[in-house]
């Protein structure tokens, strides 16, 4: 579930705004503001799309997890799962489909946890989201 929005970092591109599926954010003084984080889907878009970090969502989808800005912005966890996801490796190819399931297999493989491998196995498989809009507007 979506937890954090660093404002130092964030740069006010709105991406995340634009990406969200279910409208999560309100967009305030030029920034984005969590709104609605009931609605939040735990599908990490928001955090894919962010060009400079600054999103954090947790990994728990049933309920929040209160985080602490300066231990979560320490830890190194903001874009962890851009970057375990291989999301950089596709980001420029100019086509209207992205295989997400093969995304999403990879970050849960490279996630610690007993059942991670079982996870991507069950994902790895032809799961294709077409991104009606790509690249994102900046
Ligand atoms: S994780 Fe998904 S649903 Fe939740 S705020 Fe980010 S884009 Fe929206
Ligand atoms: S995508 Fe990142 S930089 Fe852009 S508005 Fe959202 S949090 Fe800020």
């Amino acid at each position: 579930m979506i937890e954090l929005v660093v404002r130092d970092r964030c740069t006010g591109c709105g991406r995340c705004v634009r990406v969200c599926p279910t409208n999560v954010f309100d967009f305030v003084d030029g920034r984005p503001v969590i709104a609605r984080q009931d609605d939040c889907q735990t599908c990490f878009m928001c955090e894919l799309y962010c060009p400079v970090d600054a999103l954090y969502v947790a990994p728990n989808a049933e309920r929040p997890t209160p985080v602490d800005e300066q231990t979560i912005v320490a830890s190194g966890l903001l874009g962890e799962y851009r970057r375990n996801s291989g999301w950089d490796e596709w980001r420029d190819i100019p086509n209207l489909f992205w295989r997400q399931g093969e995304i999403f297999a990879r970050a849960r493989s490279r996630a610690p946890g007993p059942s991670a491998q079982d996870t991507a196995s069950k994902l790895s498989s032809t799961e294709a989201v077409e991104i009606a809009e790509w690249p994102p507007r900046s």
